[in-house]
């Protein structure tokens, strides 16, 4: 940008110093013939004085004026004196543009290109009272020949000019740049009031982004050192029991116990590692996924056989209520996985002889399901919480449960991957209930 400006700048000065010396060279220019003419007119004048010019002593009275030629022309057009030429061998003059003029209105001029091409000649005539006309002629140089000497001196003044533009150039370019540059700094400073108003949607944008690309990097962070804790714990168990075991510390009895507890870690790390690539599955798909129609009742029903025995080991009463045919388009994977998901904590964070109630029905176009339960329920404060990965509101009763505090993460994505909306009711010591509005069939 910098770089950018800079260069514009110098081309713009470029740009103006040329045009300044080229419109400066012609008003010198023309300046210039008006003063060579002025005085060929001032030189004429003179001559033209009653007396000046009798026919006597013509050459004496015109010595003053060196460099001018002076010719009389008869009214017939022909050269009756010429102050540098043979008369006898001059044409006819009747026919130039300025003697005719002069004859018509009194006076004529023309400036004409000699054949040298650096010079021109400057012509001015006048009718004198006796019916002649009077000319006098100048040789001055053209154009070129006035601007060549002044070049050296104009060049000299444009890269000057040049120079000073361009230091000008690099401070008002440091200038412009400087409060951009000073609001990179402060991007993470609300209070910071941007310098350009121009810049402030940019400002927006860019904070915007910037807040989201520190809460999404906060949010790894944090999750990459949570999944850590959460392998660790296991983990730990598995490597003490099988060292214990190992070393013929524990054996018979003690060892079948221990080899149980592997078993039963190495089951919790399976089930952690299964969620947390299935998270981060549904966090890279680039949201295009396989949709089919299914029944929502079906699946309902499938859920419910599948997590029965579960709901007896928790003396829980798991129901299901509304007609098959509640169809929606939508990926049967993920909507296995919120039923299940749902369900399974309904029967985890419940009471002995509680009660799970899973429905899906209509309400006007929308599709709905709803887990409802009797189970211990969720306080406030922590309500709004439970979707976050690995937030639960009591840790042992998930882990004793086989909870991995990533259930509600994937219900969260699974809905929102399929444009639903997801409601929570809880009261502590009451029960739960969870909704799912699936959108309008397009
Ligand atoms: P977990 O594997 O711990 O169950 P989830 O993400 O499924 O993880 O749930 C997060 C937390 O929300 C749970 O630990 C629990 O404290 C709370 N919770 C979820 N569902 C219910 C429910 N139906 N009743 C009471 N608490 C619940």
């Amino acid at each position: 940008m910098r770089k950018k400006i800079n260069a514009q700048f110098t081309i713009m000065t470029v740009v103006a110093i040329i045009l300044t010396v080229i419109l400066s060279m012609v008003v010198y220019y023309d300046v210039l013939r008006k003063e060579i003419m002025n005085s060929l007119k001032a030189d004429a004048m003179v001559l033209n004085s009653p007396g000046v010019l009798d026919d006597g002593g013509i050459g004496e009275r015109l010595e003053p004026l060196e460099g001018v030629r002076v010719t009389m022309i008869n009214p017939d057009g022909t050269v009756c004196y010429d102050s540098s030429a043979d008369i006898d061998a001059m044409d006819n003059h009747g026919e130039r543009p300025e003697i005719q003029e002069a004859f018509e209105t009194g006076e004529g001029e023309i400036i004409r290109k000699s054949d040298t091409l650096q010079k021109n000649t400057y012509y001015y005539a006048v009718a004198m009272e006796n019916g002649r006309v009077l000319r006098v002629a100048k040789e001055a140089g053209n154009m070129w020949s006035f601007l060549l000497p002044l070049l050296p001196a104009l060049a000299a003044m444009g890269g000057m000019l040049l120079l000073v533009c361009v230091v000008l150039a690099h401070f008002l370019t440091k200038s412009i740049i400087a409060p951009v540059e000073q609001m990179a700094e402060h991007m993470d400073d609300e209070k910071y009031q941007v310098p350009y108003k121009e810049m402030e949607p940019f400002m927006d944008t860019i904070r915007v982004q910037h807040e989201d690309i520190m809460k999404s990097s906060r949010m790894r962070q944090e999750f990459t050192a949570n999944v850590s804790h959460e392998l660790k714990t296991p983990l730990t168990a598995i490597s003490g029991y099988s060292e214990l075991i190992e070393s013929g510390i524990a054996a018979g009895e003690d060892a079948t116990r221990f080899a149980g507890e592997i078993h039963k870690s190495s089951q919790r790390l399976l089930m952690l590692i299964n969620d947390i690539l299935r998270l981060s599955e549904l966090d890279t798909a680039d949201g295009t996924f396989v949709t089919e129609k299914v029944d929502l009742y079906e699946l309902a029903k499938k859920c419910v056989d599948m997590l029965q025995i579960s709901a007896e080991k928790h003396n829980v009463t798991l129901m299901l209520s509304g007609t098959a045919g509640c169809m929606i388009q939508a990926n049967r994977e993920m909507i296995e996985e919120i039923m299940y998901n749902l369900c399974s904590n309904s029967i985890r964070y419940n009471v002995p002889e509680g009660r799970v109630i899973i429905s899906v029905g209509r309400e006007g176009n929308h599709a709905v399901l709803t887990v409802e339960d009797t189970g211990i329920g969720i306080p406030p404060e922590d309500q709004k919480r439970i979707f976050e990965r690995f937030y639960r509101v009591d840790k042992s009763r998930s882990k004793s449960t086989g909870g991995t505090g990533l259930g509600l993460a994937i219900v969260k994505h699974a809905v929102a991957k399929h444009d639903a909306q997801i409601g929570l009711w809880s009261k502590p010591g009451e029960g739960t209930r969870i909704r799912v509005v699936f959108p309008e069939d397009k």
